[in-house]
């Protein structure tokens, strides 16, 4: 059976990927994924007869995370991990009865279904990684990693399949509170902080991806060596943390989100560490100077293994010695300035301010606007959604996608700047607990909070927290740029119905609705 991958919003005609991936992921590297995938369904059945071990813990976790989009595009290592994960198997006594090509083939509504679940057990997977790098496990999140993978061999009716989804979407919940215990525990609760795009003169080391752990590692092996570090996409969040705040080489952020790195790294004088997704196609120009860590790979790159010496990385930037005056970057509206830092712990405790705008009518409306960036054309409608939306309103953001506009200066409301971003895709933890206590503090639920959420998706990490959103009730989310290819006719009619999710239109007309 022929490659057919259909995981991420850019999938080929927004159908599904058939001879190589839009996203530049070739035909043996997703057969390779495909067959890690089936291997990780018999591990599961494998571990619920014989029980779980640590190692049969971390190659599920790490087999997950390394088929999200983006991560990993080198068939070598995928195949090495399947071939781990088929020993583990064997020593439990297992067998390989379940297939690869049963994964994303047959009954269409049946493999729509079992396909959220494995591309939210993906994203899943990668919070839980972040986690465990930081000494945090939860044994009911690993055990459901089982549960979800083997639940992926049986046959199951819709509403089977949708109870179980809503499951994964209350585990998830739990995982993403894992990742912020993790965080904050390590590296404190985070604070509002201005970040310039400015890259100064001299070495530097721009740092991609979303792991804070290699962050902490990089900042300690780089101290006093008078190379700058610049955080890159997701990893832009780092700077709010106060543990962070006291290397004077953290110095800013470099560029915009994921999708522009082809071309803003083009013959960058300084190299680049991806510690997760996003990785795209790399480009003659800046091949020599990047480097891979943890997950991810990409052929023909140097990879900093899990003794992270990253020695080679700090030889390359001294070696290209950086640009020779200040590079004044901007974010693509042209301001220079990102404001972070306004997780839960800055929010909950403006809760009394916020709820009494909201009861005095100063603030009339909250939209948590976030997700991931992409390269598809349409995305413009998430500025132009948040420069029109009324003075009287705040935008809480999270994820990559908020380098749309979070080089806005909307002003403030209330002392408060108008756009306020919480962190990390995972920190949609933090949104989902403000939005807790704001139902709680007006006494109604969380559907009828003056707040709507206006998410873009692109990979698996936003599907997991679409499902944790849906599990948790949340109705009327306006989702864009276009709806998953991977939701049948029938299963995005389940959904409409029972949550009403409305695929976006013009920032006018849904501004026009969600205000009433
Ligand atoms: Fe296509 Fe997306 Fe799969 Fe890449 S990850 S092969 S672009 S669907």
């Amino acid at each position: 059976m022929g490659m057919f991958c259909f995981q991420c919003e850019q999938t080929a005609k927004g159908a599904g990927c058939t001879a190589g991936g839009v996203c530049g992921k070739s035909v043996p590297t997703a057969l390779a994924q495909d067959e890690l995938t089936a291997a990780m369904v018999n591990l599961a059945s494998a571990v619920l007869k014989k029980g779980a071990t640590k190692r049969t813990d971390e190659l599920v976790v790490d087999g997950l995370f390394t088929t999200i989009t983006n991560v990993n595009f080198d068939e070598a290592t995928v195949k090495k991990l399947a071939d781990e994960v088929k020993a583990e198997t064997k020593k439990l006594g297992g067998e390989e009865t379940f297939k690869p090509e049963s994964l994303f083939h047959g009954d269409t509504d049946a493999t729509s279904l079992r396909s959220t679940l494995i591309f939210g057990m993906r994203g899943m997977a990668a919070y839980a990684h972040h986690a465990r790098v930081l000494g945090k496990i939860d044994k009911d999140v690993n055990a459901w990693f089982y549960k979800g993978l083997n639940a992926c061999a049986q046959n199951h009716t819709a509403e089977e399949w949708l109870n179980l989804i809503m499951e994964f979407g209350g585990v998830n919940l739990k995982c993403m509170a894992l990742l912020d215990a993790a965080n904050t525990g390590a590296y404190g609760t985070p604070e509002p902080i201005q970040v310039t795009t400015y890259i100064e003169p001299g070495p530097f080391i721009v740092i991609s991806g979303h792991d804070l752990h290699d962050l902490e590692l990089l900042l300690k092996q780089t101290e006093g060596k008078g190379i700058n570090i610049y955080t890159h996409g997701e990893m832009l969040p780092a700077h709010a943390y106060p543990a962070f705040k006291k290397y004077k080489h953290l110095k800013g952020n470099f560029g915009t989100a994921w999708q522009n790195q082809q071309k803003e790294f083009d013959k960058i004088p300084g190299p680049v560490l991806f510690t997760t997704n996003c990785i795209m196609l790399v480009k003659p120009s800046y091949a020599d100077r990047i480097f891979t860590t943890s997950v991810v790979r990409f052929p023909g790159m140097v990879h900093i293994d899990d003794k992270k010496d990253f020695a080679p990385v700090i030889k390359k930037a001294l070696e290209l010695g950086g640009y020779k005056e200040t590079q004044k970057m901007t974010g693509i509206n042209g301001g220079s300035v990102l404001t972070t830092g306004f997780a839960r712990g800055t929010v909950m405790s403006a809760a009394g301010k916020v709820i009494d705008a909201v009861k005095s009518g100063a603030l009339k409306h909250i939209f948590l606007v976030g997700g991931c960036d992409g390269a598809k054309p349409g995305r413009n409608y998430y500025t132009e959604f948040v420069k029109q939306t009324p003075k009287n309103t705040v935008v809480l953001t999270l994820a990559c996608g908020k380098y749309r506009f979070n080089d806005l200066d909307l002003g403030t409301l209330g002392g408060l700047p108008r756009i306020m971003d919480m962190g990390q895709c995972n920190d949609a933890y933090s949104a989902i607990e403000v939005a807790v206590a704001l139902s709680k503090a007006f006494n109604v639920g969380i559907n009828e909070l003056p707040l709507t959420l206006v998410l873009s998706w692109y990979e698996q990490k936003a599907v997991c927290v679409l499902l944790t959103l849906l599990s948790l009730g949340l109705k009327n989310i306006y989702l864009g740029p276009t709806l998953p290819a991977f939701l049948s006719p029938n299963v995005l009619k389940i959904l409409v119905e029972k949550f009403d999710i409305k695929l976006i239109s013009t920032p006018e007309k849904d501004l026009k609705a969600m205000l009433g």
